[in-house]
């Protein structure tokens, strides 16, 4: 992580020039860096993991984790889509996030690496869940 970080740190250039990787989350005295800005629970609650100011290291691309806010779902989702609990408190982050930032675009881990099919099969095509998110 710190052999991909490093350069983009030291590049006046981006955005994150010097700006930390660090989760601000510490456990035994060390830094504990957590993946994703949020974590919902199948029973629709949301945790907030990291601020976002922060990078989450959660989809496999430097581009993407330096521009995009991660929420991981706590569910098994391979071969079935999220209750509606999640479903709408997933609506409510995004609808957050689009109105703060004019953002629009949201994007499945499998649509940035393809070679995972998360966040499950049932994601993305015409009746996929994704497009309950809109
Ligand atoms: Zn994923």
């Amino acid at each position: 992580m710190v052999n991909l970080y490093i350069k983009d740190f030291l590049n006046k250039d981006v955005e994150h020039y010097l700006r930390p990787l660090d989760s601000g989350h510490i456990r035994n005295g060390k830094t504990t860096f957590c993946a994703y800005h949020y974590l919902v629970d199948s029973n629709g609650t949301v945790k907030k993991l990291l601020s976002d100011k922060y990078i989450g290291w959660h989809c496999g691309n430097w581009e993407y984790n330096t521009k995009s806010i991660a929420i991981c779902i706590n569910d098994n989702l391979e071969n079935k889509s999220p209750n509606k609990k999640v479903i709408n408190t997933l609506k409510n982050l995004i609808r957050k996030y689009q109105y703060k930032t004019n953002i629009s675009q949201i994007l499945g881990h499998c649509e940035i690496k393809p070679t995972t099919t998360c966040p499950g099969k049932s994601f993305l095509g015409e009746k996929g869940w994704k497009n309950l998110l809109y």
